[in-house]
């Protein structure tokens, strides 16, 4: 689970998030979607203290990560994070790719990080592309890889901060399959989107964010279908 309360970051004269209440219960898909500028980046990014909140308190798992004796790097473990660039490592291949930090981080063996990344190159459809570097991967099997990378470490959340944007449309939908796949199989997932079809078939939630506030939060038959606040039907207007 994930909880944040009253969340508030500014850089400096700029008051970015403006007070962010809301949580993702264990087996919970919330996609998050608004304006470009409304503040959903720097809202994941939060979730996993790449931003210092200016105030406010985030929970993982219970633990307050905002606490200023967290182990944060322990605390930060739990989370699974997929960027809009895949940051794979170019010299490496994808199997390396996706044990490096099973060994680093976690200290796994070799031959268990291997297991392990192939069990989850198999999940993402990749088991043939082991060997291969990032360069010989279309952008949306890099994503998938990025995809496995984080599900090798055991989060107990995944975080998406729009996934699909930096690719061709016709690898979109094989990155939002495995997505999908993972939804189905309980993961808990706080995703950024503009897939506004993904949010409305897989999210149990849609947030709607504007001006580094939240405008609403529903499911997506309320918010996406019969959304309350003008804001959202504005953006709605122009997205849909
Ligand atoms: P998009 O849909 O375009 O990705 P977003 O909703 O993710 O937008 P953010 O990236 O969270 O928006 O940015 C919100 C605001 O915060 C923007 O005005 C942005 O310029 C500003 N901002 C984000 N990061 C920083 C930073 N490190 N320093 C200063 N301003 C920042
Ligand atoms: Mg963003």
């Amino acid at each position: 689970t994930v909880e944040i309360r009253n969340l508030h970051k500014s850089f400096g004269k700029l008051e970015v998030l403006k007070g962010i209440d809301f949580s993702v219960e264990t087996g919970q898909v919330v996609c998050v979607i608004g304006p470009s500028g409304s503040g959903k980046s720097t809202l994941l990014r939060c979730v996993n203290l790449l931003e210092q909140p200016t105030s406010g308190q985030v929970f993982v798992d219970g633990i307050e990560l905002t606490h200023p004796d967290v182990d944060i790097d322990a605390a930060r473990r739990r989370l699974g994070m997929v960027f809009q660039q895949f940051n794979l490592f170019a010299h490496l291949t994808v199997l390396r790719n996706v044990t490096i930090a099973q060994e680093r981080v976690l200290k796994r063996p070799r031959a268990e990080a291997v297991r392990i990344a192939r069990e989850n190159l198999e999940k993402v459809g990749l088991s043939e592309k082991a060997e291969s570097y990032p360069a010989q991967l279309s952008g949306g099997q890099q994503q998938r890889v990025a995809i496995a990378r984080a599900l090798a470490m055991n989060p107990s959340l995944m975080l998406f901060d729009e996934p699909t944007s930096a690719l061709d449309p016709e690898l979109v939908g094989d990155v939002l399959q495995v997505m999908r796949r993972l939804a189905e199989d309980g993961m808990t997932m706080l995703v950024v989107t503009h897939e506004m079809g993904f949010a409305r078939e897989v999210a149990d939630r849609v947030v709607f964010m504007d001006q580094g506030v939240i405008v609403e939060d529903g499911p997506p038959a309320q918010v996406i279908a019969a959304p309350q606040h003008n804001r959202t039907r504005e953006f709605l207007h122009r997205v849909l």
